[in-house]
């Protein structure tokens, strides 16, 4: 059985990885020279940048994606961040468990028990309304819109509250973020040498033109014009580009693709001689005007940055569609955050084609398509309450059950 990957970013290597672990025999067309997409290294001036992520897998080694890279036999080394995360209160930073002090006991008591009850009465709100409705609290507003701006790069209005109570769920049950030791490239790098390893071909500056449909079943691409039959296609370049390479006329999934919002956000990477943060956690900025979180990944990994310096990174959600205001409030943030200075490194909008999400959490349409054989993955596929990367491993995983029970009907 021969499937063929479109595209190389987290979620197409995480599939051709298991299912050439299944046997499959895998090949991944890329359209550019890199391979990695939005979670790989970019090294810039010794610094290992990246082209997308920060560098931070949200559930650390006891989550989805660490299990799934350690399923398929991908080397990769993450360090649990300690602590997990600090609140900055204009003045100081404080821990997580310190912030959670300053609410009230039943403000505590009651986040508890409607966080579980949720999860039967699913609430048909958005995750702001559900946080003004129960609590009412400035505090807690401004942390839920940090938190989100930080792990989803949404306002706490653009999210679900069913979605969001399934991402705290899941923190609950897995903990928090991890650092990948190598930075992001080193993940889509060890996926590389699992599907090399298991006999799977990878090409760069290989564009796929074209899906090839066979009585409503997918039976191969053209790349570049040259066909190449497979038993099975994966897109991992969203719906809506997967559907457009076959001309889909169906009108409920194209509807469905029409309710697909990605999610937009800034990163400014930031130099340093001194430590910033001096630890390998998040720190929220629930005060500040644009920034939602700061991480200074070289506590865990001193490799990612040149010897004696730290690699700093802010995310901001995109508010607005004038970047040029929206990277000033951020660095005016960052000003007032380190008044002892730094430098910045680059600063890098995600947002049309290249986005930090292609689809905002709890907009994602799942992995199967109308054409049989052909499955969508990455991050407008992502799996329930997945923040991330997790999610990609959560839809990957989907699709492997899903492609399991194919094989068993038909034979
Ligand atoms: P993509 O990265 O979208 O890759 C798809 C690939 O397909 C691309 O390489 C593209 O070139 C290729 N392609 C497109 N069209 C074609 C074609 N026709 N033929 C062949 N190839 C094609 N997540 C985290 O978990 N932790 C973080 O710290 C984190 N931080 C982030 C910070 C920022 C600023 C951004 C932007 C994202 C961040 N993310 C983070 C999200 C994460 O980076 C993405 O969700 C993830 O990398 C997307 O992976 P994907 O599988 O959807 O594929």
């Amino acid at each position: 059985m021969k499937a063929v990957v479109i595209g190389s970013g987290l979620g197409g290597l995480l599939a051709g990885a298991e299912l050439s672990k299944e046997g499959y025999e895998v090949e991944i067309f890329e359209r550019l020279p890199f391979i990695g997409g939005r979670f790989t290294n970019l090294e810039y001036k010794g610094f290992k940048l990246s082209t997308g992520a920060l560098h931070m897998i949200p559930h650390g080694s006891r989550g989805p994606l660490a299990h799934m890279l350690s399923n398929v036999g991908a080397r990769v080394t993450i360090v649990d961040s300690k602590p997990m995360a600090m609140v900055n209160m204009r003045d100081k930073n404080i821990s997580f468990e310190d912030f959670r002090k300053l609410l009230s006991l039943s403000h505590r008591m009651k986040f508890a028990f409607l966080t579980f009850a949720s999860r039967i009465f699913k609430p048909n709100i958005s995750f702001k309304e559900w946080v003004v409705r129960y609590f009412d609290d400035d505090l807690i507003l401004r942390f839920a819109d940090s938190f989100c701006g930080w792990a989803l790069s949404l306002r706490s209005e653009d999210i679900q509250a069913k979605e969001m109570l399934e991402i705290i769920h899941n923190i609950i049950r897995y903990g928090g973020p991890g650092i990948p030791i190598g930075g992001c490239g080193a993940v889509t790098k060890a996926l590389v040498q699992v599907i090399n390893s298991n006999g799977g071909k990878l090409y760069t500056r290989s564009q796929v033109d074209k899906i090839i449909i066979n009585k409503g079943c997918a039976v191969g691409i053209s790349v570049k014009g040259r066909i190449i039959n497979a038993d099975l296609v994966i897109s991992n370049i969203g719906h809506s580009e997967t559907s457009r390479m076959y001309h889909c006329t169906d009108k409920q999934y194209m509807q469905k693709i029409s309710n697909i919002i990605p999610s937009k956000g800034i990163k400014i990477c930031l130099a340093s001689d001194k430590p910033l943060i001096g630890h390998s956690g998040v720190v929220f900025t629930p005060f500040a005007d644009r920034i939602n979180g700061i991480n200074e990944v070289t506590n865990a990994d001193s490799s990612l940055a040149p010897s004696k310096k730290h690699l700093v990174m802010s995310h901001q959600t995109l508010v607005s569609d004038d970047l040029k205001h929206e990277i000033y409030l951020g660095l005016r943030d960052l000003k007032k955050l380190f008044p002892d200075g730094f430098k910045v490194l680059l600063i890098q909008c995600y947002h049309n084609g290249w986005p930090v999400n292609k689809a905002r959490s709890g907009s994602d349409i799942g992995n199967t398509t109308p054409i049989r054989n052909l499955y969508v993955v990455g991050d407008d596929a992502k799996g329930k309450g997945g923040i991330e990367v997790e999610g990609i491993a959560l839809g990957v995983r989907n699709m492997m059950k899903k492609i399991d029970k194919e094989e068993l009907s038909s034979s």
